[in-house]
Formats: C-alpha cells, structure tokens, sequence
C-alpha cells in the first residue's frame, strides 16, 4: 500500500503541535497518512486516516535505536511506505539519519517546502536567502519536516485507531532523564527595547555597564552567541538562528558583526540602530540607523544624555 509514515512527537504526554507539519505534507504529497504514537494519553487530533498506538513508553518510542525495530514490525505488517515522516526536532533530526541509515533508505533533512511540478523537497539556506531543490529515489524517502512550514496542509479526518505491541527495548542506549531548558529571568521575546551586546564589548567586565545604560533606557540586555558561549549572559537571553527571535519596536545591537545567524533572530525588528567600529559590518546593511564608533564611548554618551 502506498502511504506515508508519520512518527509522532510527544513529550512528557503532550502530543506536539508540530505533528500538523508532518501531516501537512503528507496531505499535500496526496498520501494517506498512518501515524505511529506510543503508549500514553495523547489528545493526537485527527490529522491521519490512521493512528497506531504502540505500547511502549514515551522514552522508548522517542529512542531511533527502538523505533528502528518498530518500523520494522510495521514494515512487515503493512508494506513499505513512499514516505516516513519525522519533524526536524533534536529527536526527528537524530531518527531520520539512523532511519535512513539503518534500512539503507534516502533521506532528506529540514525540509521546509515541496515543489509539486517538480516533485522536490525544498531546504532553505542562510534564512531562505536560496533553496535547495531535493530529489530522493530508491526507496521509502526518510524526511524532516521543519516546524511551521506544512501546518496549513494538514487536514481534518476521521482517524481509524489501531494497537500494535512494540518491539523489545533494545539496551544498549536508555532514557536517562528530561533536561529542562535554563529558566528564564526575563522574556527577551517580550521586550520593545532590546539592547544587543556582542563580542565588541571586550570582556565580561564590561557587562555591569551595559546592564547599567539597558536599565536607563528602559531596555532588556540580550547578546550575540558569543556573548552567550563566553556566559557573560544567560542563554536565554541570546538572539538568533540557535537563541531567539526578536521583534522589539527598537533593537540597539552594539559590537555585533552580523553574522546571518545573528540578522536572522531580529531582523524583522521595527527599527534597528547598530553600533560598530568597522564601516564594512555587515548588521549596518540591516540597521535603519547606524553608528561608527566606538561602543564603549557611544555607552558613556547615551548614559550622560538619558541621565
Ligand atoms: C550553527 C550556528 C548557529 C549560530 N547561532 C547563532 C545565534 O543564534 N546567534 C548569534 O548571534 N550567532 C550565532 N552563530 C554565530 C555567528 O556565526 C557569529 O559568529 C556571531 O553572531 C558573531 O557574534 P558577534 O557579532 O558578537 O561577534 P563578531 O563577529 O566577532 O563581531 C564583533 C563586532 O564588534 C565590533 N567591535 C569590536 N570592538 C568594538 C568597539 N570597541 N566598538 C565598536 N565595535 C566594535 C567588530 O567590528 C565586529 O563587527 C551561530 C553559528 C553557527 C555555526
């Protein structure tokens, strides 16, 4: 039978949002959608003609090394699929390679488009600036769909619900614990004034000042990955592609080059003023004003104006 696999994404019982993504796809690719989930009290919607509850735990399911042994149960059972969806979360980005690998399948990561004319899978590169276009061939095409790209896809269906027993566990790699993510003293998604530091503040030392002129402005301080990975600011205060994205009504980014990780988390900020030394920085192609001088200088300045 010709269909797609989805393999759900859940945590800790809550079915994840972005399984629309998968589904979306699998819609728009016109393949009747069979979903695995495992064991557990997920809401999982009606977005598939098929969903099968494995009954296995969570931590299980969310292993490559086991899901390998459940595909092939299911291989078995219903044939192979055209298609086996993962999202491109950690998990999705991890199973979809040893998936591939495992069966000796093709596989495309971080899809976010499809062309139907062409029949390729389409992967976005440095913030969607150009696409690569991907043709897979020779068996079941392992995907990772990139969350939000096919949500609008997904339609409502009357899911036919299954069981099926999962392989056993295999041992050599288990769930160890859920790590939570560093809590968050403050919410740099949420602010109308970001105050952006990067590399060109110099030295940790030079935070308390800039913490110091955000105050007075009444702006958040957040920072560039650099900043971050030196931990002269909390991680969830960095800005970009693997921190957040912003979209203040004024985004003041001093010492920050412009690296298009870094122009992609705040680029749709209402109005950006970049401060920086070297003419040729690329953030100035980005800022609605911009500053050659020096920070620490422009700092001083700004404290004595705002008082
Ligand atoms: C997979 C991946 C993910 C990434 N994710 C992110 C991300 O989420 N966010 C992010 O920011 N980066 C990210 N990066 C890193 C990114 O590529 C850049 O290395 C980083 O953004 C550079 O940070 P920066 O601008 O602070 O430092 P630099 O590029 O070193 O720039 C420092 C700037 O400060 C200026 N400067 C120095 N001293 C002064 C002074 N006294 N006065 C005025 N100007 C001065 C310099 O001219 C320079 O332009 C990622 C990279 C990879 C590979």
């Amino acid at each position: 039978m010709s269909y797609a696999l989805i393999i759900a994404e859940v945590r800790r019982g809550v079915f994840e949002e972005r399984n629309l993504d998968s589904a979306g796809i699998a819609a728009l690719l016109g393949k009747e959608a069979v979903m695995l989930i495992p064991d557990g009290a997920y809401e999982a919607g009606n977005i598939a003609e098929t969903v099968v509850k494995v009954k296995v735990a969570e931590e299980v399911f969310l292993n490559p090394l086991n899901l390998k042994n459940i595909l092939g149960q299911v291989f078995a059972a219903r044939g192979n699929p055209d298609l086996i969806v993962f999202t491109h979360s950690s998990f999705g980005m991890e199973s979809a390679a040893y998936t591939a690998g495992a069966f000796g399948f093709p596989v495309v990561t971080d899809v976010s488009g499809y062309d139907k004319e062409k029949g390729v899978f389409l992967k976005s590169y440095y913030s969607d600036k150009i696409f690569g276009e991907f043709k897979a061939s020779g068996g079941p095409v392992v995907i990772s769909v990139r969350s939000g790209s096919f949500k609008e896809f997904a339609v409502d269906k009357a899911a036919k619900a299954e069981e099926m027993e999962g392989a056993a566990p295999v041992e050599t790699r288990t769930f160890v614990e859920y790590v939570e993510e560093e809590k968050a003293d403050v919410d740099i998604t949420k602010a109308d004034f970001l105050l952006s530091v990067g590399r060109g503040i110099g030295s940790k030392e030079e935070i308390p000042a800039y913490e110091d002129l955000a105050g007075r402005l009444k702006a958040v301080l957040s920072g560039s990955r650099p900043v971050i990975d030196k931990m002269w600011l909390p991680k969830p205060r960095q800005v970009g592609t693997s921190g957040k994205t912003v979209r203040p009504k004024v985004y003041l980014a001093m010492g920050i080059s412009g690296a298009f990780q870094h122009i992609a988390g705040m680029k749709d900020s209402e109005c950006i003023i970049a401060v920086n030394k070297d003419t040729e920085a690329p953030i100035f192609q980005y800022a609605h004003f911009g500053i050659i001088a020096d920070i620490h200088k422009v700092r001083d300045k700004l404290k004595e104006i705002v008082g």
